[in-house]
């Protein structure tokens, strides 16, 4: 292909949206505004902490409109979940043809497009996912992190880096400030600003509509899948002409499917989990390698009935069809949408108001912006409150504090959040939409137990098809690295939570230490095999499943 022939492609990211003129800022958008215009041309570090619907988005549109008109670029980080056409047209209706889109659904001749078009500066407002922050931008201005606390921007496969800590990395190589900004920041970069590493500034006003009124229901005492002030909250807004938001952070219609005489439930004969039920076609599945089989009537240990336990988001579909008929229900899961467009097609629908309720997992809950929802109906928050992972409560108040947070975007909105749990910290800030006063919490018990953001931590990761093998290794490891970790706490080993995945046997330590120097130079010295056992370093993990 030769470059006349890409030239006469036109740009995939320039949707012809109408232009659109930029909004008078408020007073407290216009001081955050001049916090940032005034480090231009240095590097500032800046942690944006703005509710939900706090008009964060303007502030790019403005400072890039600043950065054009100095003859520099504007880069963009967000969630490959949350950019969606709407978001990439809200750009284009600012800027037009400067603006570039990255993102890991190109084809090869689009990329290279874009990036000609960005390295020649035709294309000077890039918008990416987490590779686009390797754009050849030439005079960056400004770095922005949308969605700075999402895991996605976290590289899972070698290597292994995350594109929000290497954002600031690039800024102070370009010499120009960088935004991280959420509704929910990670206790990290939150610490970071109270240490005064980042500056922080806030946005605590929602504009065009008021924060919604949230109610929390003791599911202890209520019976079926819907309380009543769920079913009555939901109704009203439907009757009343709005859209609704429905979240459960659970695949399938069922997470077991258990014998009700003996108790024995299915699981993977690959991965130490039990296999999710799932309706239409009916199939036993597992969310980690993939092992399908057909479901059974009768349990294999002692012939008992089988029966479905607990609730996944297929049977809250299930039944939120059967109490409202008539109603236009769309679910956005990975098991009813394959791949990126589809999801964009059901985002699409809802906008055009083809969608009465939108259901969905936690990828109902990133950077939507819908102004017709006006109830959001959590069907159980404790999803995930278990997990044994010290993240857990913060994943949780995050995923809460965004999908409550779609509510009441054009007016008032209510939400509502049934649990198990209703004195949780993770639920209770959540409802009141408080992330200082849950900050405040849960790093108090961070720093009670000595875990991040108190602490640098690293997890060394044990796997192998034979057990005894893998044991060994982890003890022999644990016991070299004992020798030569001064100030490095070593926890562990121990059988992984998840202690097989894909017929892998997985055994983990745990390092944690004051000093990251300390703990990265002790890091070096691992190999990545002892004998046929694999081993995996995953430094600051968001998980340890
Ligand atoms: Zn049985
Ligand atoms: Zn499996």
């Amino acid at each position: 292909m030769t470059l006349e022939e890409v030239e006469e492609e036109i740009p995939l990211s320039f949707a012809l949206a109408p232009r659109e003129d930029h909004l008078p800022l408020t007073p407290e958008q216009e001081r955050v505004y001049d916090k940032v215009v005034k480090s231009l041309g240095t590097f500032v570090p800046f942690l944006l902490h703005g509710v939900t619907g706090s008009g964060k988005t303007e502030l790019y549109f403005q400072w890039g409109k600043l950065c054009l008109e100095q003859g520099k670029g504007l880069l963009v980080l967000i969630p490959e979940i949350s950019l969606t056409p709407q978001y990439i047209r809200r750009f284009t209706a600012r800027f037009g043809q400067e603006v570039a889109v990255l993102h890991s659904g190109l084809t090869a001749r689009e990329r290279l497009q874009e990036w000609l078009r960005i390295r020649e500066g035709r294309a000077r407002v890039v918008l990416g996912t987490r590779s686009a922050l390797f754009a050849p931008m030439d005079g960056l201005g400004l770095i922005v992190v949308d969605e700075e606390h999402d895991t996605s921007f976290k590289q899972e496969e070698s290597p292994r880096y995350n594109a929000r800590d290497l954002a600031v990395v690039r800024a102070q190589m370009e010499g120009c400030p960088v935004v991280l900004a959420s509704a929910t920041p990670s206790l990290e970069s939150y610490y970071n600003a109270l240490q005064g590493r980042y500056t922080l500034l806030e946005l605590r006003e929602r504009i065009g509509g008021t924060l919604p009124s949230v109610e929390i229901v003791d599911m202890t005492q209520e019976k079926g899948l819907f309380s009543r002030t769920f079913f009555e909250s939901l109704k009203r807004a439907l009757e009343a002409g709005g859209q609704a938001l429905v979240l459960l952070n659970r695949r399938g219609y069922a997470p077991f499917l258990m014998c009700s005489a003996c108790g024995e439930a299915v699981r993977c004969p690959n991965c130490d989990i039990t296999l999710t039920f799932h309706r239409d076609p009916p199939v036993l599945k597992c969310h980690y390698c993939g092992h399908h089989q057909s479901p059974l009537d009768r349990c294999p240990w002692c012939q008992g009935e089988m029966r479905v336990l607990g609730v996944g988001i297929q049977r809250v579909e299930e039944e939120l069809k059967s109490l409202f008929p008539d109603l236009k229900v769309a679910r956005m899961d990975r098991d009813a949408l394959s791949g990126r467009k589809a999801h964009w097609e059901v985002l699409q629908a809802l906008e055009e108001r083809e969608v009465d309720l939108l259901l969905g997992t936690q990828m109902v809950a990133k950077g939507h912006h819908y102004p017709a929802i006006s109830f959001v109906g959590v069907v159980l928050a404790d999803v995930g409150l278990h997990l044994p992972d010290f993240r857990a409560a913060e994943r949780t108040f995050q995923l809460l504090t965004q999908v409550v947070g779609r509510a009441g975007r054009g007016g008032q909105g209510q939400a509502v959040i049934q649990t198990y749990m209703p004195s949780h910290p993770a639920v209770v800030y959540a409802a009141r939409q408080d992330f200082l006063g849950f900050v405040e919490e849960e790093l108090e018990r961070r720093k009670a137990l000595g875990y991040p953001p108190f602490s640098h931590m690293a997890r060394v990761l044990f796997t192998g098809t034979r057990k005894e093998k893998v044991e060994e290794a982890a003890w022999k490891i644990a016991e070299d690295l004992r020798q030569g970790a001064k100030g490095v706490e070593i926890l562990g080993p121990a059988s992984a939570p998840l202690a097989r995945l894909k017929n892998r046997f997985r055994w983990h330590l745990i390092l944690r230490g004051q000093s990251r120097k300390r703990l990265l130079a002790l890091l070096a010295t691992l190999p990545q095999r002892v004998g046929s056992v694999k081993v995996q370093i995953d430094m600051d993990p968001y998980g340890v499943l």
